[in-house]
Order: C-alpha cells, then sequence, then structure tokens
C-alpha cells in the first residue's frame, strides 16, 4: 500500500483534474491517478522539433457562465489564450471562408499546459493503470494497478476515465456499471504533419464536410506555439472507425491525400508526420447525467461522456462529482 490520502481519483484529464482542484480547495486530501506519463488526457499534446502539436482537443469554448468565470482567471494567469483563426469551411462545393466568429481559447504554450498548471500542488501518481477497485469494510476502498501494486486506502474515489475504459473500474457497483455501459464513444485518426517551407494558403482553420477529414487546424497559427508551419487533422468519426485497423502509414497516406485535395496542393513532402488512434476520441451522443455516483459507496464518476464530448463539459463534469461527493460526506 502507497498511500494513505483519502480521495482517489483515477483519470488526470480535465474532468479528474476539475474535480480534485475542486475538493482540494475545500481542504480535501486528494491523490490523482494516471497510466499516461503526463496528464491532460485526449486534450493531449506531442512535443516534437517542429513544436509541440496539440493531438487531441484543438481548442475549447466557454458557454457556461461558472466555466466562463473559471475561464477569466485562466486567462489572467496566461495559462490559456484566445486563438482566433481565418476560418474556412470545406464541402462538396470546395473551400470557402467561414463567418464563423465563435471564441476560442487554447492552453499555453500547448493544450497541456492548462493542465499542468491546474495540476500543480495535486498529488498526481502517473504510469499508473489502475485495473480494478476492491473495498474493505475495515479501511475502504483500494486501488490494484496492472503491475497487481495496491494503493490506499481510501475512503471515496473518483472514477475520471472515458466510459468504456469506466466499466472494469465499477465491479462493485453493478447498477452504476451497467449506466456506463449504455454510453457508446466514436473513434478517431489524428494526423499532425509539418513542412520545412510554409504552405502557400490562408487557412488556419477548417471544418471539413467532405471526404475523411472533420478537421483541419493549423498548430503553428495558435498563440505561443513554434512558427514551424505543422498541422493537425482529424478524420470523421465514421472514416476511423472504417479505417480502425488500417496500418498507421496508409492512414497517413490517406488522409495527406484528402487534405491535399482541400488545400489546393500539391503540398511539399512533410518534414514530420505523426498519427494517432484515438479508440474513445468522444461520446457518440451527449446525455445531461453531469456526473453518476453511488453515494452509499463512496464511489464518483465523472467525464464529458456525462454531458457531451466537449472539454467544457469534462469541466463541468468533474465540479459536479465534486460537489455530489461533499454533499455527502
Ligand atoms: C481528437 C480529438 C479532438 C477533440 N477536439 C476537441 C475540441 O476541439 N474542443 C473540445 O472542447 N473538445 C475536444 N475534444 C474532446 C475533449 O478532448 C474531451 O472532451 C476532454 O478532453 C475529455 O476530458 P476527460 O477528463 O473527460 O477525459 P480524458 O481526457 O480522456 O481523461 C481521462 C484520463 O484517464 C486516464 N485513464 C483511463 N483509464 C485509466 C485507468 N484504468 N487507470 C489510470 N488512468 C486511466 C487516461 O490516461 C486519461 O488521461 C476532442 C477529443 C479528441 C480525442
Amino acid at each position: 500500500m502507497t498511500h494513505t490520502h483519502s480521495i482517489a481519483i483515477i483519470g488526470a484529464g480535465l474532468a479528474g483534474i476539475s474535480a480534485g482542484t475542486a475538493l482540494a480547495a475545500e481542504g480535501q486530501l486528494v491523490t490523482l491517478f494516471d497510466k499516461s506519463r503526463g496528464s491532460g488526457g485526449r486534450m493531449s499534446s506531442k512535443r516534437t522539433e517542429f513544436g509541440d502539436l496539440d493531438m487531441g482537443a484543438q481548442y475549447f469554448t466557454a458557454r457556461d457562465s461558472h466555466f466562463r468565470h473559471e475561464l477569466r482567471d485562466w486567462l489572467d494567469k496566461g495559462w490559456v489564450s484566445e486563438w482566433d483563426p481565418a476560418m474556412y469551411s470545406y464541402d462538396d462545393q470546395g473551400l470557402h471562408s467561414s463567418s464563423d466568429d465563435l471564441q476560442r481559447f487554447v492552453g499555453n504554450p500547448r493544450m497541456t499546459g492548462l493542465s499542468r498548471e491546474l495540476l500543480a500542488g495535486l498529488n498526481l501518481v502517473s504510469q499508473t493503470h489502475i485495473s480494478r477497485l476492491r473495498q474493505d469494510d475495515q479501511s475502504g476502498w483500494l486501488l490494484i494497478d496492472d503491475q497487481d501494486q495496491v494503493h490506499g486506502p481510501f475512503e471515496r474515489v473518483i472514477v475520471a476515465t472515458p466510459a468504456p475504459q469506466a466499466i472494469p473500474l465499477l465491479e462493485q457497483a453493478p447498477q452504476l456499471a451497467h449506466t456506463v455501459s449504455q454510453v457508446q464513444m466514436d473513434p478517431g485518426w489524428t494526423l499532425a504533419v509539418a513542412f520545412h517551407t510554409p504552405l502557400n494558403t490562408p487557412v488556419e482553420a477548417c471544418f471539413v464536410r467532405a471526404g475523411p477529414l472533420d478537421w483541419i487546424s493549423r498548430n503553428s497559427s495558435k498563440p505561443g506555439r513554434s512558427t514551424q508551419d505543422s498541422w493537425v487533422l482529424q478524420s470523421t468519426p465514421e472514416w476511423a472507425l472504417a479505417h480502425l485497423e488500417t496500418d498507421k502509414s496508409e492512414v497517413s497516406r490517406l488522409m495527406l491525400a484528402a487534405f491535399n485535395q482541400i488545400i489546393g496542393g500539391p503540398i511539399p513532402e512533410p518534414a514530420f508526420l505523426h498519427v494517432h488512434r484515438w479508440l474513445y476520441a468522444r461520446p457518440t451522443e451527449p446525455c445531461q447525467w453531469g456526473a453518476l455516483a453511488a453515494p452509499e459507496k463512496g464511489l464518483y464518476v465523472c467525464g464529458d461522456w456525462c454531458l457531451g464530448g466537449r472539454i467544457e463539459n469534462a469541466w463541468l463534469s468533474g465540479q459536479q462529482a465534486a460537489r455530489t461527493l461533499m454533499d455527502k460526506r
């Protein structure tokens, strides 16, 4: 047993971090666990010689008043910046300039810059894949990782992973596991690509409505990023599903060909390519749960999928889990 803190949070994406910061602000002892090396989950960035490339969430919007209030603080601290790209859309008729004037925000100097700042002062146990939970009547919850190491005991546990990854952790709350098993999440492919010579196009962001891609962004147009010309392309969920087991080099080739067509190539040979498959990119349907709980067991569940697949919803869901937990103490 390695820790004796009172609340364990499994998953250090924005939902888990949001719950963790809210609980820490209430004086609770919180320990976050994540299977990855860093934090941020699907708000991930890859460090490369062409700068930090945002491979997951590209930006976030802020509609909820509580989230907007929190955002003001992040802006003041310089953790996030507004990103106002030259927006385009692409459909069967071709490429058009877009009048979309939604306010968009990005982490500084990469999307994970935000999670790193929020986590400062919280206890994160990284590279630890929690495989199951065991509730001991005497001591509380024990977390068992995939190396059979036991962590705990903890009085309360918050599971803040994508829905399919939460199910094995909810064995001792079958009702909760059943509810979570109803949630479907879509896959996605992301391709990051960089060029020695900047592409000759005014496009900085584009919603795509035809072919394999559904989003293109010029990563280097975001504030605080390297000026080396870099791009992030994201596939539609349908295309990802049809190419789930396709070789990465073939996925790159097909996504680049679609990019070439949209931008009106020929694009030069990329100086850098990196492709990533997301098995659980976003929930298929939004829902209105906020967060889920089996309070009598001291078990809580949150994540973007409890509201809808956006950064803002992940944060709101984490806040809701923390509130529910505090109400039941
Ligand atoms: C390609 C892509 C593009 C996107 N674009 C946008 C966008 O532009 N704007 C927007 O608002 N949203 C976007 N999203 C959605 C956004 O990224 C998510 O809504 C949000 O990041 C989800 O946060 P979360 O904390 O709920 O989950 P996650 O970020 O998935 O965090 C869950 C964490 O749990 C960890 N974990 C899982 N299982 C275990 C386990 N057993 N043990 C330990 N750790 C575990 C994972 O490693 C991960 O760090 C995008 C998502 C993807 C994939």
